[in-house]
């Protein structure tokens, strides 16, 4: 079958992404350098090994790494670098994990790294048979914490970017990076969704971690960036752990090839087009009753501003999550970003639109504010029954 159309073929619903990269929707819209790698390679033979070599070289370029490889997902770079902190190259340590009789076990991670992507990072590194130690409060990490933590068992130290976790009171990671080689532990940097190839290893990370998927529009990958023993340590676990998150040659070529894509891509323009986005948004919601908006920075640095809408319900007529789940639930169905509605507003992110999309958008947006304001009940689902849904859902599936 020749897919024209391959939602409508395979009977799905056609979704608009105003969220940013999500799992749940597929991630990103890959780069036609990563298509085109990705359909190329497919029905050729290859010697993986000597393919993960050519990614190294790349990886190593653009991040400014001795070496580095790619793996099924950042999730998978977690636990096989930390695997590799614990097993250095002793081969059979690596078939024996994740028991770890003999090895050093311990992880240690700020409270307040301790985040949820879709599944818990406490659990990526246990998963590699390793013990993780959280050091001080979700409300604060100081140097005490993570000296009085580290002893002759820690393995390694994970440090975690991402505006999942606490944005204050946490150590930076160059003062996390200096106590940790005093005592001469790796740090290992979980840096998924951080466009920033090269600022933490240069900050002092010894190994870094990235989603291919998100914002390289890669195919779902993870990568792994650093200190050519950790690599080369980490990458071993494929004889391993590393066995059941295997990548296979055509996400290894399709991250190769967005790597070389970010290389070359403009910026500024894309940065531009994700501006002009934004404003087309802010000017459908100006003078809307109980609807405000404002830009606002991406928390951890990345150069993308987001649309915030704040929907104050006694003039809209609609709680923010209300509004979120009717854009959700309509035609076509459009996702935003409300990760914190229960705060009253929601998000909306341009990195993941096709062209015009950001007009439909806005349409839907206006539709359910206008279908919102003339009825005449006050639409507000309370919080916890919604909460529960999703959960309701995973074990109701496929339903
Ligand atoms: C997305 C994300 C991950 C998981 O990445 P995958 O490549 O999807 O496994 C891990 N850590 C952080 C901070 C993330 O944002």
């Amino acid at each position: 079958m020749s897919h024209t159309n391959i939602r409508a073929d395979l009977g799905l619903r056609p979704v608009i992404n105003a969220s940013g990269t999500m799992t749940g929707l597929g991630a990103s819209i890959v780069v036609p350098e990563a298509v085109e790698a990705i359909r190329a390679i497919l029905t050729e033979f290859v010697e993986i090994d000597a393919l993960q070599k050519v990614a190294s070289s790349v990886i190593a370029r653009l991040c400014g790494a001795e070496a580095g490889f790619v793996t099924a997902s950042c999730a998978a770079a977690i636990t096989l670098s930390i695997a590799g902190a614990m097993t250095g190259l002793d081969l059979a340590a690596i078939e024996r994990l994740p028991m770890a009789a003999g090895l050093k076990t311990d992880v240690v991670i700020q409270t307040g790294h301790l985040v949820g992507y879709g599944g818990p990072v406490e659990q990526a590194i246990r998963l590699a048979g390793a013990r993780v130690v959280p050091i001080g409060q979700v409300s604060g990490c100081r140097t005490f914490h993570l000296e009085g933590a580290i002893t002759e068992n820690t393995a390694a130290a994970l440090y975690v970017v991402s505006h999942h976790t606490v944005q204050h009171g946490m150590m930076s990671l160059r003062e996390f990076a200096a106590v940790c080689h005093a005592a001469g532990v790796p740090v290992i940097v979980d840096a998924a969704s951080e466009y920033d190839l090269r600022g933490f290893l240069a900050d002092g990370a010894d190994v870094v971690l990235y989603s291919a998927h998100k914002f390289l529009g890669g195919p779902t990958g993870g990568i792994v960036a650093g200190n050519v023993d950790l690599v080369r340590a980490a990458f071993a676990q494929n004889r391993g752990i590393g066995r059941g998150m295997k990548i296979g040659k055509e996400g290894i070529a399709g991250t190769i090839a967005a790597l070389e894509a970010w290389e070359r891509r403009d910026h500024a323009a894309v940065r531009r087009r994700e501006q002009d986005i934004v404003a087309t948004w802010q000017a459908a919601l100006t003078d809307r009753t109980g609807v405000s908006t404002r830009l606002v920075a991406d928390p951890t640095g990345n150069p993308i501003d987001r649309l915030e809408v704040h929907v104050d319900p006694a003039g809209a007529g609609i709680t923010a999550w209300d509004l979120s789940d009717a854009l959700a639930a309509g035609q076509p169905p459009v996702i935003v970003r409300d990760i914190e509605a229960e705060l009253g507003y929601f998000q909306l992110d341009p990195c993941n639109l096709h062209p015009g999309e950001e007009t439909i958008v806005a349409d839907r947006l206006v539709a359910e504010l206008d279908a919102a304001r003339i009825r005449t009940d006050y639409i507000a689902t309370p919080l916890d029954k919604r909460r529960n849904r999703r959960d309701e859902a995973i074990r109701a599936w496929p339903g």
